[in-house]
């Protein structure tokens, strides 16, 4: 028979046992970190919470929420729960805007996070007989290691090529016959490009069949794109170095992205007033960990903007649904009184017949009043036909008609904006 979901009790488990399973894991976990761990004993002290106080889910809403600040406080092991000596692997985000923040895990911890990321995987539809060509930076950073372990898992072959070289990236995905891809969508493209100039047909010359991108927010726009230029069903991941890495959400043949609620319980805020919002309504996503060990972490504020639903999902699957990140907090920028996401100024140039995916948002602070403007590489088929005015004024009609604001766009030559084997930089402060 044919294994639909890699995990069907728990991905197909009714709602109500899904809750008491969380209340149940909560309980215990906020009895351990009681226990183990100096700062929450006396936080949950001054605010005269013992662990037998949290008698149903919401009750969590008594306890304080974690920041990012908070993780540099404690740099780098001050929270964790567990003896050091039970630490088997460390991994880190890059620190670029301040202390690093620290993901240390126990061999349990490993073992969690190698099904998590089997339970996505499969959920993409990879299989034993899969080559998974992971070009994602290996190092501290967690996700080149999620997909390892989650495909090693399934019993996939890993192509551990990391990061980089992008043209030894082309040839071993034709010599090795990849099937899969997993890196950030932006290099996808690279490749795709690097490919071309090589004289090969991304669609034709590749057995490539699965995109699994995360690391960056991508328009639904820029998956379409993805899924065109190579012929291939596109994935999202989302990870968190706090939580584990990726391997937090299962996005499934709907591409619906599923919560592995069982391990990482989400509440929904309204990041303004602290308030926990109802299912469907737009808010911050926290996160606490059910199971991990040497790093738990306890309402852990992300600052990235979704929806949070639990309806069934067409794939059968009952685990709920988080949005596409409609945006973090950190990227967000506030022109003339209007909100704007990277995300969406993405979402209107691809809109745009010969534009490219490659594209900077150069941001301008002048006396506290913010002003954008945009560099964007047209096609090399449409740069060479000319006219640009006609492709900037077309680009500044669909990004008025998002935001309601007047934006104004500059096509320049192609392959002149950077390109990045990791994050793509999207903002540009002038
Ligand atoms: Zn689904």
């Amino acid at each position: 028979m044919i294994k639909k979901y890699w995990d069907k009790e728990i991905e197909t488990i009714p709602l109500n046992e899904l809750k008491d399973l969380q209340l149940k894991r909560l309980k215990n976990m906020v009895k351990y970190i009681y226990q183990n761990n100096k700062y929450y004993h006396d936080e949950f002290k001054e605010l005269e919470f013992k662990p037998y106080d949290l008698k149903k889910l919401r009750d969590i809403e008594k306890l304080p929420f974690l920041t990012k600040q908070d993780l540099r406080k404690f740099y780098p092991f001050g929270l964790v729960c567990t003896e050091i000596d039970e630490i088997v692997e460390v991994h880190a985000s890059s620190g670029t805007t301040g202390k690093p923040v620290v993901g240390p895990y126990t061999n349990n911890d490993i073992d969690l996070w190698g099904e998590v990321m089997a339970r996505s995987l499969w959920a993409n539809g990879i299989r034993k007989n899969d080559r998974l060509q992971n070009s994602y930076g290996y190092g501290l950073f967690t996700g080149a290691h999620g997909f390892e372990k989650g495909a090693e898992k399934i019993g996939s072959m890993v192509i551990t090529i990391s990061s980089g070289n992008t043209r030894r990236q082309v040839n071993l995905m034709k010599d090795f016959s990849s099937t899969a891809l997993a890196c950030t969508p932006s290099y996808s493209m690279y490749i795709a490009e690097v490919a071309e100039e090589m004289g090969y047909d991304p669609i034709n010359d590749f057995n490539l069949k699965i995109g699994c991108f995360g690391a960056e927010s991508w328009s639904d726009e820029m998956r379409k794109n993805i899924e065109n230029r190579w012929d291939i069903t596109a994935h999202e991941h989302y990870g968190l170095t706090e939580i584990i890495g990726p391997g937090i959400i299962s996005e499934c043949e709907e591409k619906k992205l599923h919560i592995n609620a069982d391990h990482f319980l989400c509440e929904i805020i309204d990041p303004d007033t602290n308030e926990t919002l109802n299912p469907g309504e737009e808010g911050e996503l926290v996160f606490t960990t059910l199971t991990k060990e040497a790093f738990p972490m306890l309402r852990f504020r992300t600052r990235d903007l979704a929806i949070y639903i639990e309806n069934k999902c067409n794939c059968g699957r009952t685990l709920p649904i988080q949005s596409r990140i409609i945006g973090r907090s950190d990227d967000m920028m506030k022109v003339k009184g209007v909100i704007v996401f990277p995300s969406q100024i993405e979402d209107a140039l691809m809109k745009v017949n010969g534009m490219s995916d490659n594209y900077q948002i150069i941001k301008t602070t002048k006396s506290n009043i913010t002003s954008l403007s945009i560099e964007v590489e047209p096609t090399e088929i449409r740069y060479r036909d000319g006219h640009l005015e006609d492709l900037e004024k077309l680009a500044e009609k669909e990004i008025f008609a998002i935001l309601n604001l007047n934006i104004p766009v500059k096509a320049i030559q192609p392959k002149s904006i950077p390109r990045s084997t990791g994050k793509a930089k999207r903002i540009i402060q002038r």
